[in-house]
């Protein structure tokens, strides 16, 4: 067994009720698959333990990062040291409010968000059933499907600062754009989110759900790990039909590859390191550039070693 690091030790011992996991591989935290082993990974499941974990961090100087499911994010190979707070699954929690609205804590997938209120009889979430991320990870870029964003049924976030106080944006506050928040720009972690629906009656909000999956099966390759979108859409086109337009479907390194079923994917074949994910990436915004003129800028979240 590896020696503990000075981190591993203060942590455990600073915190001994949150769960911690010392060299927890993040490709078990990330739909990719890829990334080495993370030093040190919490689980805090109270924004309490949340904000204990922020205090020691600072008090310690350590460098941390926030992980939701992990499903736009390209983990190094080589790992992360410092401290990895996961919140999938563990700042968890929904409850109705008054009539329209519902609040939703950060580790609830969007999925399960769309779901509770679907059965409330509340629509305008539709198009966030299918995106396989967090209400954090989504409302931190401001995710949309289908026409669909959180800009649209966001009324207010919880963000926690860097001392473990929680600061209440509206949704103005948030400076939402194009798979964009503030967050992107300065320290902050989503909390909880207060979401304005609308009523619906049931059936038409689940048969909208099933729509969208059947055109989400139809048309990802959701059979292998991939971090959805690998690009942003550019200003005047579409980053899978200029991919498809070079001649860039099934284009591969190592174990990593443009999907074939949809040319915005890149996709794990099996056995890809992050290494093969950024050369693929490079390559295909190169060779865009070259045929149209046309930059694409990477949508995953590329972390550093
Ligand atoms: C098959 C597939 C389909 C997808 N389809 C869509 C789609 O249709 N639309 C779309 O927008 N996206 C889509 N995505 C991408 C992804 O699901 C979204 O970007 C999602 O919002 C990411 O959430 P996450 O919890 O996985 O975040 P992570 O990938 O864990 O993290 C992404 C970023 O958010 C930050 N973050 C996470 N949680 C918090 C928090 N609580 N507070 C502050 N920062 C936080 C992280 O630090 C990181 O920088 C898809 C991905 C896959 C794999």
């Amino acid at each position: 067994m590896m020696k503990m690091t000075e981190l591993q030790q203060k942590i455990t011992a600073a915190l001994p009720a949150v769960k911690i996991l010392n060299w927890e591989p993040l490709s078990r935290h990330t739909s990719f698959h890829i990334g080495g082993a993370a030093e040190v990974m919490a689980f805090p499941k109270t924004p309490d333990e949340l904000a204990a974990l922020l205090r020691f961090a600072g008090e310690e100087n350590v460098k941390y990062a926030i992980l939701g499911a992990g499903t736009n994010v390209l983990a190094p190979d080589e790992g992360l040291s410092g401290l990895i707070i996961c919140l999938k699954d563990c700042l968890d929690g929904m409850e109705q409010l008054d009539g329209d609205r519902i609040r939703v804590f950060a580790g609830v997938t969007m999925t399960r968000a769309a779901v509770y209120a679907a059965g409330l009889g509340l629509g305008g979430m539709e198009f966030a059933h299918g995106i396989p991320g967090t209400v954090g990870g989504g409302v931190y870029m401001n995710a949309g499907a289908y026409g669909g964003e959180i800009v649209q049924i966001c009324e207010s976030v919880d963000v926690m600062q860097p001392d473990g106080s929680i600061l209440t944006y509206s949704c103005s506050d948030m400076d939402f754009s194009y798979r964009h928040s503030r967050l992107e720009e300065e320290p902050g972690i989503v909390v909880s989110a207060v979401f304005k629906l609308t009523p619906k009656p049931e059936d038409e909000i689940r048969a909208m759900m099933r729509e969208l999956m059947n055109k989400r099966k139809a048309s990802q390759p959701l059979e292998l790990p991939s971090a959805g979108s690998a690009f942003k859409r550019p200003v005047g086109g579409f980053a899978a039909a200029l991919i498809d337009q070079a001649g860039l479907k099934g284009f591969q390194v190592g174990g990593a590859a443009v999907s074939e079923k949809h040319a915005g994917f890149a996709v794990n074949l099996g056995g890809a390191t992050a290494a093969d994910v950024l050369s693929l990436l490079e390559q295909v915004s190169d060779k865009v550039f070259a045929f149209s003129g046309i930059r694409l800028e990477p949508e995953i979240r590329l972390w550093k070693p």
